[in-house]
């Protein structure tokens, strides 16, 4: 792979924003005056007149000790959504180029294609929802900028196979994106520990899942250095705001209430697969590496869907989307919010 190639012109040929604090880089200054903020103080009591680390690098330091990659190898957004939109415009030509999806799939994809008039490739997963080999080779002869792989997938809630991944890494001429929010679930190893041997991989992670931060907005990239640097061209220089920084170290400082919450929704995960093929409304529960169950309901999901919603209980529609016919994807709460789905669901089969 050519990372300059597949780098848009305009891009390429930019200078990004220098920022007020990209410019200063010395030792803490006694008087800044340099990016017209507050002095005095902020509304509100707390204090957040300065503008925030532009290159978060607290908060790279620790995920990288937490993740066994380096600082240069992080990409920190607004999301991982932003991370989503910011790799489309980095590689997209508006109008020209495309990406590739692999449907049934999270939606931000096509949703960031279509805002930035960027083709979208389909090529649909098998009925286990794995990648089959008719498939990997339409993906390697795909002239696509992009192919997202989502794994574990959502909304099917299981991992690609790795072999499969390897085939396309090894084979496609794009940037392979491997969309990892919900790999803290699974039961394997992250693509970052294979960042070293494909330069033309990414993997996207997030702290809204297992972290529970999804009110903070913060997602990652990880990628070779030079992509990142191209990443960090193109951002908004103050993606990741003051706050979201210092509420992502806190949360970083906890690894034993992470590891706690995580454990808690695994083992509910495994109480709720064991409990919902027990109803005759559920034909199928597909097996799960996420926080999540996609479940087959016969013989009316939507019917389900609404009668749950008339409950108070909201779970995803999932019927419309490629290869999830009756399908609804029902997020692991807490133990009462599962006893109240599983005894609305009890009560709508009689
Ligand atoms: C939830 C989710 C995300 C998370 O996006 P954020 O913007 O980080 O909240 C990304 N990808 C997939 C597949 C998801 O399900």
């Amino acid at each position: 792979m050519n990372l300059e190639q597949l780098i848009r012109p305009n891009v390429r040929a930019m200078k990004p924003y220098a920022s007020a604090r990209d410019e200063f880089q010395g030792p803490a200054a006694q008087v800044m005056l340099d990016a017209n903020e507050n002095s005095l103080g902020s509304a509100g009591g707390q204090l957040f007149n300065r503008y925030p680390d532009p290159l978060q690098r607290a908060v790279k330091a620790e995920v990288a000790r937490l993740k066994g990659v380096g600082p240069e190898q992080i990409f920190l957004g607004n999301g991982s959504d932003e991370a989503i939109d910011l790799l489309l415009r980095l590689t997209c030509v508006p109008g020209q180029d495309s990406i590739l999806i692999l449907p049934p799939t999270y939606g931000m994809y096509e949703v960031a294609a279509n805002l930035n008039d960027v083709a979208i490739e389909r090529v649909p997963l098998t009925a286990d929802f794995q990648l089959s080999d008719e498939a990997i080779e339409k993906v390697v002869a795909s002239s696509a900028k992009l192919v997202f792989i989502c794994s574990p997938n959502n909304p099917t809630g299981n991992l690609l196979h790795a072999e499969a991944v390897e085939r396309v890494l090894r084979g496609f001429g794009g940037l392979v994106v491997v969309d990892e929010a919900y790999v803290d679930f699974a039961a394997a190893p992250s693509w970052t520990t294979r960042l070293g041997e494909f330069e033309n991989l990414v993997v996207l992670q997030t702290f809204s899942k297992a972290w529970g931060l999804a009110g903070l907005r913060l997602g990652m990239a990880f990628a070779a250095p030079a992509l990142i640097q191209y990443l960090n061209k193109i951002k908004p220089p103050y993606n990741v705001s003051e706050s979201t920084q210092q509420h992502a170290l806190a949360g970083l400082a906890d690894t034993s209430g992470f590891d706690a919450m995580r454990r808690e929704l695994l083992q509910q995960r495994e109480q709720l697969a064991a409990a919902l093929p027990t109803l005759p409304i559920v034909e199928q529960v597909f097996p799960s590496d996420a926080n999540f169950l996609l479940a087959r309901f016969r013989p009316d999901a939507t019917a389900v869907y609404e009668y749950l919603l008339g409950r108070g209980i909201v779970v995803r529609n999932r019927t419309s989307q490629p290869g999830c016919a009756g399908c609804l994807r029902l997020t692991v709460g807490t133990p009462a919010e599962n006893a109240q789905l599983l005894a609305a669901l009890r009560e709508y089969a009689g």
